[in-house]
């Protein structure tokens, strides 16, 4: 039903007591690797809500690897789309500072190998799915050619993050365009990105896209279509760890678009699973299941 297309990354996490300047060593913690990257978190999100995912990604054929389609299988996400080797398994090489600021250097690795043919090879299964979720951590090429074999009639989604300037043909393909307020300010530039996320979103939805859902943070999420601007509440939690809520947030948001939900509750539902998402640590490790949004919802 939901096809995930993007990156699998190793996050190794070093807590440090300083992070070091250029030619420093600093002692850490011991190392903790976990599953990670935007593509493989979406699909993990969406499975363990309940939703039948499959992903379509590229990793290395290395110990990092098979912990990411590991983590993938034990969510229950279809792995028949995640092709291995060509290049090491993605990492993100992560220093985390006592007052949680941190320094992250990404090596894109097989991701970077993610091509437009890998898409081509796995056409059937784009166009078997009814919404396919995209974020740019792969090439946009790739990304463009996943777009050109959605079945009539399916959805795509793309939260373009890492943001850059996105080809025509791709903004108005997406319905919706998710992005948080950084990314709505690089896609935007120039003088467009002051002013209101209200403002955002309208600009943004002059751009192309047939839907725009900004998201910001314990402020919840703006949802903006023809039909008109409406703000989505946050639910209160006490955030611990916010890495990979946005993650969650559009892959909920795809898995229930896809389910028939309108803009506006699918994003209720989302800013409820990004809120769950941030009451414990880490990414994938933190995504709740449906049972637990509910409960969520009603305490
Ligand atoms: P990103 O991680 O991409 O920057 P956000 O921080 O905007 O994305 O988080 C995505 C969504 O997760 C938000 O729209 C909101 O619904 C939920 N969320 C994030 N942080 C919190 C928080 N502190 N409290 C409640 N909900 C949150």
């Amino acid at each position: 039903d939901l096809l995930v297309v993007g990156s699998a990354n190793a996050d190794l996490v070093i807590g440090v007591e300083r992070r070091p300047a250029a030619g420093e060593t600093v002692l850490g913690s011991d190392l903790a690797v976990h599953p990670g990257g935007k593509g493989a978190n979406q699909a993990v999100a969406a499975a363990r809500l309940g939703a039948r995912t499959a992903l379509l990604a590229r990793v290395g054929d290395d110990a990092h690897g098979r912990l990411l389609l590991d983590a993938q299988r034990a969510a229950g996400v279809d792995t028949t789309g995640v092709l291995v080797g060509g290049a090491p398994t993605g990492v993100a090489l992560i220093t985390v500072d006592p007052s949680g600021d941190n320094s992250i250097v990404v090596s894109p690795g097989a991701n970077a190998r993610l091509t437009p043919e890998d898409v081509r090879a796995a056409a059937g299964l784009v166009a078997a799915s009814r919404v396919v979720s995209a974020q740019l951590e792969v090439p946009l090429e790739t990304v463009a050619e996943a777009v050109r074999h959605l079945a009539p009639g399916s959805r795509f989604v793309l939260n373009p993050s890492p943001p850059r300037p996105l080809p025509q043909e791709l903004l108005e393909a997406c319905d919706p365009l998710i992005v948080n307020e950084h990314e709505a300010k690089v896609i935007l530039g120039g003088a467009e990105a002051g002013g209101t996320p209200e403002d955002w979103a309208r600009a943004l939805l002059a751009r192309g896209p047939r839907s725009v859902v900004v998201t910001l943070g314990a402020e919840g999420a703006l949802v903006a279509s023809a039909e008109g601007l409406a703000r989505v509440p946050s639910v209160k939690v006490d955030a611990v760890d916010t890495t990979g809520a946005g993650d969650a947030f559009a892959a909920a948001l795809a898995w229930r678009l896809g389910a028939g939900a309108d803009l506006a509750e699918a994003a209720a539902y989302a800013a409820r699973v990004g809120a769950a998402a941030v009451t414990k640590p880490g990414a994938q490790e933190s995504y709740p299941t449906a049972q637990e949004v509910e409960r969520l919802c009603c305490a």
